[in-house]
């Protein structure tokens, strides 16, 4: 049995105090968690843990990558760039246009530059995931698949088409890693998921706690592969290259290390963090909110270190409503990824997740002035002008623009969500949908509001310095 400890005992100016008791709880402490470390490293299998990376380019705080480790002596990373993604779908859009795609090469470059300091290979292929990988697992002798946990209809279907193609013993294993609040720490049922967003905070709020980061150790060079892949350019994707606008309010590269300065500057160096309530609902300029999302949407960086990250600047700075009111859009995020979980396939359904049964229009002449920003509305037009030209545009626009499309124009909502797909910067299905349904009328508001674009206008640009920027001519 283990001697009980001893609580008077502490640490003073870096020596241990007390008595030689508290010292031998500690030693046998420390042997303890070494034999276990110890034991768990026999354990592993002389085997290969392949990582598909999808929506989760990072290294830190990748629950998949960590279960991975768990099992396997050696790791290799794939990821494939799908070309389905670049066919046009029946809405006439691609689901990822060129903005999403310069990003998504950026991330994986720098993730091949951070898995290699781990000495682990990044496999990337220009295919489909089904196409690959049966000859991958061979030629590795794999006999277990990592991958993030996805539960929307084409995320899931890839899984499915490659589990079909696999060989038998082959094994699959999907973890939860895009989540702030972990779904297994939740007591609640799905079906018991409240449809409203206050409802869900105040309990996740009051009865979850948010885990741990997760961190992976460094391998042995041994563990790099000979093979060499190769990441494609913007123009073998069938893109032009692409010049960055100078206005842009998001002028950011993709990847982790991108992601975690950013969030370095936000947080501790320019410490806007402590004004982010009062400057959200900006529009112009890289400051006014985080802009976190293109790499929370690839998973450049997870929600959980953000979360960790305003604690420590809660300690080490201020503690304000500012700080709390980043977590609470973090919450969201989260609350759109449960509502996807519940009502599956509804989600992407032109009565949305109430199945309403609203008349919707589905002209092509109104959709492309609005995607043009050639509307009767100003306010709409700057903010579509501002997407289109840099795959980016506030919340507060993105809600008038939306509201407009279908309240005002009554255009079929998923029409718009489609256009949003190919062209944000940081698509994201649950939060993508769940908001356009959200604003739609079909989703979650349950105040089934419209918004008035000119009051809105007029309370967030009422210098009309956003809507000159975006609707001026250059002269040159
Ligand atoms: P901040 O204001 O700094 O917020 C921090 C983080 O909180 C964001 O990065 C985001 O992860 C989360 N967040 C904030 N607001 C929301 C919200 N309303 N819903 C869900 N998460 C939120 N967000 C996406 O990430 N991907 C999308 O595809 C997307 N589509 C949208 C479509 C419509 C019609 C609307 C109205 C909103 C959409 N949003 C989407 C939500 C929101 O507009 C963006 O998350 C936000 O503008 C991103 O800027 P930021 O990172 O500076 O946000």
């Amino acid at each position: 049995m283990l001697p009980v400890r001893n609580h008077t005992l502490g640490e003073k100016n870096g020596k241990k105090t007390g008595n030689k008791l508290s010292i031998v709880v500690n030693d046998v402490e420390e042997t303890l968690k070494n034999n276990v470390q110890l034991i768990k490293e026999l354990e592993k299998k002389e085997t290969t843990g392949l990582v598909w990376f999808g929506s989760d380019l990072r290294i830190h705080d990748n629950d998949v990558l960590a279960s991975a480790f768990e099992n396997h002596k050696k790791i290799i990373g794939i990821y494939f760039i799908d070309p389905k993604l670049f066919e046009v779908n029946e809405y006439g859009f691609k689901k990822m246009d060129v903005f999403r795609t310069q990003f998504l090469l950026e991330s994986l470059n720098d993730l091949q530059q951070q898995l290699l300091k781990k000495n682990i290979s990044l496999l990337v292929y220009t295919d489909s995931p089904e196409n690959r990988f049966n000859d991958v697992c061979e030629t590795y002798q794999i006999n277990a698949i990592y991958k993030q946990k996805e539960w929307t209809q084409e995320e899931a279907s890839s899984k499915k088409a490659v589990q079909e193609k696999l060989e038998k013993h082959i094994v699959i294993k999907e973890v939860y890693n895009q989540f702030l609040y972990h779904p297994e720490d939740i007591t609640l049922k799905i079906e018991n998921i409240p449809q409203v967003f206050s409802n869900l905070r105040k309990k996740l709020e009051k009865y979850v706690s948010i885990r741990n980061e997760s961190e992976i150790s460094k391998l042995a060079t041994e563990n790099i592969c000979n093979e060499i892949t190769y990441i494609p350019s913007l123009k073998e994707l069938g893109f032009d290259s692409l010049q960055q606008e100078n206005k842009t309010a998001f002028p950011f590269k993709g990847g982790e290390t991108e992601a975690q300065k950013r969030v370095n500057n936000y947080f501790f160096e320019t410490k806007k963090l402590a004004f982010y309530k009062e400057t959200r609902n900006g529009l112009i300029g890289t400051d006014y909110s985080s802009k976190f999302s293109p790499w929370l949407a690839n998973g450049s960086i997870s929600a959980r270190t953000i979360y960790w990250n305003v604690k420590k600047f809660e300690q080490e700075e201020t503690k304000n409503q500012s700080t709390y009111w980043l977590i609470f859009e973090l919450i969201w995020r989260d609350y759109f990824k449960y509502i996807s979980i519940k009502h599956g396939n509804s989600i992407f359904k032109i009565g949305g997740i109430l199945d309403k049964n609203y008349s919707w229009s589905a002209n092509k002449k109104t959709i492309q002035e609005w995607i043009d920003g050639e509307t009767k509305d100003d306010f709409v037009n700057a903010n579509m002008i501002e997407l289109k030209k840099t795959g980016w545009m506030s919340n507060r626009g993105r809600q008038n623009v939306a509201s407009y499309f279908a309240k005002e124009l009554k255009l079929d909502w998923r029409i718009g969500a489609a256009y949003f797909e190919a062209m944000l910067l940081d698509y994201d299905v649950h939060s993508n949908y769940g908001n356009w349904m959200y604003v739609s009328g079909v989703g979650n508001d349950p105040r089934d509001r419209k918004f008035n674009t000119q009051l809105q206008a007029e309370r967030y640009d009422s210098s009309h310095l956003f809507r000159k920027r975006w609707l001026q001519q250059t002269l040159f």
